[in-house]
């Protein structure tokens, strides 16, 4: 619910309301083992603000496991209304033969995954938060700083000008990439510049897109087209278009017809013609990982604990299944009688999350390195890779139960 003044104390204080820090917010308060656990939630930017960085123009690819974490949140039916499911991946190299085909059929599943427009997810979400029984949430309001006490975190908050102190047996760091509290408490993060950026627009073309989603590696690196739903009979994708960082100036200084004609080259003619493109944005591409991800009272989630090149679809992806499992071992160390900020409880939490995490961003890297490269060798082995891919059922099934989020499920 809505607060203007919060309390001195809280069991735990989520920083950053964004599409990581609200569901795990909303996933702690659907688990009834922790009713009883106290909880503030912190936004910087004024609910439902376009400014919100999370649910700003982008779209997302949710995978199957997702749909599930939301489901256990009570929130896929409103999700569900405007998300498009992905029955098909088709994921191509340009200049080489050969295509891989994911298919929902092979995985008995009624779908790959969902596309869902992100200022839908902030529409969903936010106005929860601010009725939620059980949540406070404070917003706009920003955390300046985190320092470690004995037994919990010191926050020192300011509410439009009102200084404030809070303490915390549990601080969720949920505040995104370059996280100015993590610097201060001294927690670094391992970066790799992959020196791309990542062009967003929407997209509309002449044919169906059937509910396929188009993975296509080019000399620039990756281009996907993700089904959206049709808007003024328009057949729509959301386009995720990835291009070096020195030729970012170049593409984006083009007219709306010369942006048109270089994208229907690189594309090709999966979906008949790309006709128009609506506004675009761009994004600096990096992976981060921060080198602690737990400490005694405090947990990073999210962005902040780990930033990953959108060309898998798997940032978000990942962090609701490790907040997912910080509900369970909150859950667990709360029936041994231990507090959510325990290193017990933390520890656990970590040790549940490194194989997915690992794999997750390795998968990501490796699809980075491998297919944006000109190079004659990377260049055939990629070739070979999506043959292989696609000839051997058992290789496929196993990368799709990775995108799809299923192998832990
Ligand atoms: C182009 C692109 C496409 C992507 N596509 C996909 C995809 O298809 N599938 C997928 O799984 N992932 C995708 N991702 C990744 C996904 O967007 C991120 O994983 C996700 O946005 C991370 O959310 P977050 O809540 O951790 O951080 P953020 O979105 O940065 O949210 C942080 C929140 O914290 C607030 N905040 C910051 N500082 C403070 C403070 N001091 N006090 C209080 N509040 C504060 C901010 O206002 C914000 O609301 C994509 C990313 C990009 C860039």
């Amino acid at each position: 619910m809505l607060i203007h003044t919060p309390k001195s104390e809280y069991d735990i204080v989520v920083v950053g309301a964004g599409m990581v820090g609200a569901s795990f917010a909303h996933l702690l308060r659907a688990e009834p083992a922790c009713a009883s656990l106290s909880m503030l939630v912190v936004e910087a930017v004024l609910p439902a603000s376009t400014e919100q960085p999370s649910f700003d123009a982008r779209s997302t690819a949710l995978s199957f496991g997702s749909r599930k974490i939301f489901e256990k949140m009570g929130v896929w039916q409103d999700i569900a209304e405007s998300a498009t499911a992905i029955e098909k991946i088709q994921v191509s190299d340009k200049g080489h033969f050969g295509s891989v085909w994911l298919d929902c059929a092979e995985h008995k599943q009624q779908a790959l995954g969902y596309v869902m427009e992100n200022s839908r997810l902030g529409r969903v979400l936010n106005p929860l938060l601010m009725e939620a029984e059980g949540i406070d949430y404070l917003a706009p309001a920003k955390i300046h700083s985190a320092r470690p006490r004995q037994s919990c975190m010191q926050l020192q908050i300011d509410a439009q000008g009102e200084q404030l102190e809070v303490s915390a047996n549990l601080v969720v760091l949920a505040d995104g990439g370059r996280s100015p509290i993590c610097a201060d408490l001294g927690i670094t993060q391992k970066r790799k510049d992959y020196e791309q950026q990542a062009l967003i627009a929407n997209v509309a073309f002449s044919r169906p897109h059937e509910h396929v989603a188009y993975e296509r590696f080019t000399e620039q690196g990756p281009l996907a087209i993700l089904p959206l739903a049709d808007y003024e009979q328009q057949h729509r994708g959301a386009l995720v278009w990835t291009l070096r960082a020195e030729n970012v100036s170049e593409v984006t200084s083009l007219d709306e017809q010369e942006l048109l004609a270089e994208l229907n080259n690189q594309f090709g003619q999966r979906l008949g013609k790309i006709t128009q493109i609506g506004q675009r944005f761009t994004y600096p591409l990096s992976l981060s990982v921060a080198t602690e991800q737990v400490r005694p009272h405090l947990v990073l989630l999210g962005n902040v604990a780990h930033t990953l090149h959108p060309v898998a679809g798997q940032g978000l992806n990942l962090a609701l299944r490790a907040a997912e499992s910080l509900v369970q071992q909150i859950r667990k160390g709360k029936a041994r009688g231990e507090a959510p900020g325990e290193m017990s409880v933390l520890q656990a939490y970590q040790e549940s999350r490194n194989e997915d995490q690992q794999v997750t961003i390795a998968l990501t890297d490796s699809m980075i390195r491998m297919f944006s490269t000109n190079q004659l060798g990377p260049a055939f082995a990629r070739k070979a890779g999506l043959l292989a891919v696609d000839l051997l059922p058992g290789i496929r099934k196993g990368f799709g139960r990775q995108a799809m989020g299923l192998h832990a499920w």
